[in-house]
């Protein structure tokens, strides 16, 4: 086995690293691709937006995916004040529907590494090893032992190594690549229930709420529920020792929660996520590119990381690959691909903002109250249903970064807004 065998090596066979396999794969490009093959029972990434399924119809799973997922129709913000602000996803155009999927984080994987399979991608089962390079052509390489795990030997390196790690961040570590860390310093607690009531909204409809010192979600899935609490750290200590503790004191505190809990029954461990809002200083360098949460990944209010770690594949597939398996070592395309990227998670980060500092609940309290004015002609009505729609459109990741968007939100939250509380009211708190 060569080199030109298998030019591409994908460390990790989560959703980054397993669409970009299939999609070199439809373009006759072999990879291999590392991974453990050891995946948590549960794993956070369970509601999508809507511009992930472009994606899966070009990998030709959306069929698979709908089977084990439950519909999502939008997203509902809830305040303890009463405030509810419904987001319901619009279709655009021939390819994005006006839904999207609650997943089972663990199935939707094992979808994507099938469908890997099928279409001829080799996985080795074992852990990578990495090291920083001494070669001119390439700046971290694999460490004998995974070579080796690969049935290949020192002449026979990869032409391209591709960071699909994760959480784990395998480049950025290894080459000392900083990132540019988030304000939050939150904890998140989550686990799986049944019995918990969840009749307030449309059936799919996630629900996030504002709790006192952070938020929670609530995510439909077939037969169970998923809920999940982001809390400030310091917080966190408030409500018991230990992450089981947590998760059980707020649900049964909060004014939002508890009641909807009575009767509900934990079915499965409790997970704990934290330190995950961070954006990697590079994207690129000699024989190697990263994608997926290795890069970054900014919060999980709105739900971008999955759709992140399929988009940044895509972008990478059509920026970097399209003409074949790159041979100079700053091909064309990586830059755009570096650039777009940044440029998504900005995105994501000022719209995520609108919600964490309370202007968006803002926005929609002086929307329904316009919507009480019985008036036909009223064209501060008129601009509400719009400004309600680019909402809308940004959040199913359709628009997300469209300047237009982005400028209009901005000047209606500072300018167009009276006769309600002020942002601060409606933010949420550490
Ligand atoms: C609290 C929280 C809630 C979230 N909720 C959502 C949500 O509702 N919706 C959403 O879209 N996103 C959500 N996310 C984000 C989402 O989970 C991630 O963005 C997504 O999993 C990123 O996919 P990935 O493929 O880049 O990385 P991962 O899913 O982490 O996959 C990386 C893979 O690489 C493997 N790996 C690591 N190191 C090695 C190695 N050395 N060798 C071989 N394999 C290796 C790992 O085992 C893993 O399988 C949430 C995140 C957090 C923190």
């Amino acid at each position: 086995m060569t080199s030109e065998n298998h030019p591409v090596a994908i460390i990790g066979a989560g959703p980054a690293g397993c669409c970009l396999a299939c999609l070199l794969a439809l373009r006759g490009i072999h990879c291999l691709v590392y991974d453990n093959d050891k995946r948590p029972g549960l794993m956070v990434g369970e509601s999508l937006v809507p511009a992930v399924i472009p994606i899966l119809r070009k990998l030709g799973i959306e069929e698979r995916v709908a089977k084990i997922s439950v519909s999502k129709p939008g997203a509902s913000f809830f305040h303890a004040s009463g405030t509810r602000v419904h987001l319901k996803f619009q279709k655009r155009g021939a390819n994005q529907p006006g839904y999207a999927y609650n997943v089972p984080r663990p199935q939707f994987d094992n979808i994507l590494r099938e469908r890997a399979e099928e279409l001829g991608v080799r996985f080795i089962n074992h852990r990578a090893v990495v090291q920083k390079s001494t070669s001119s052509e390439r700046e971290i390489e694999l460490a004998p032992e995974s070579l080796q795990a690969a049935g290949l030997d020192t002449t026979q390196h990869p032409r391209w190594l591709l960071d699909g790690s994760g959480r784990t961040r395998l480049f950025a570590r290894t080459l000392d690549i900083d990132a540019q860390k988030g304000e939050r310093f939150d904890v998140s607690y989550f686990a799986h229930f049944e019995n918990f009531t969840h009749d307030e909204v449309e059936d799919g409809q996630i629900i996030i709420s504002i709790l006192n010192h952070g938020w929670s979600w609530r995510i439909p899935l077939q037969g169970k529920l998923s809920v999940g609490v982001v809390i400030d750290k310091n917080a966190a200590k408030l409500y018991g020792d230990t992450p089981e503790q947590r998760l059980e004191k707020i649900i049964s505190t909060d004014p939002l929660l508890k009641e909807k809990s009575t009767n509900a029954r934990r079915v499965s461990d409790v997970m704990v996520y934290t330190n995950y809002q961070l954006i990697s200083k590079r994207s690129h360098g000699p024989g190697w590119m990263m994608l997926g949460d290795a890069f970054g990944f900014v919060d999980p209010m709105l739900s971008p990381g999955l759709f992140m770690a399929l988009e940044s594949a895509r972008l990478l597939d059509d920026l970097v690959f399209s003409h074949g398996v790159p041979t100079s070592d700053e091909p064309a395309g990586v830059k755009q691909y570096g650039h777009d990227l940044l440029h998504w998670h900005h995105a994501w980060q000022e719209l995520i903002n609108y919600f964490y500092d309370g202007r968006i609940l803002r926005m929609y309290e002086a929307g329904s109250k316009l919507a009480m004015d019985k008036g036909k002609w009223n064209p501060a009505k008129i601009m509400e249903r719009h400004v309600q729609r680019v909402i809308q459109a940004m959040a199913s990741g359709a628009a997300t970064r469209s300047g237009y968007n982005r400028r209009l939100i901005d000047f209606t939250a500072r300018r167009l807004i009276w006769d309600v509380p002020d942002a601060e009211f409606f933010s949420v708190k550490q």
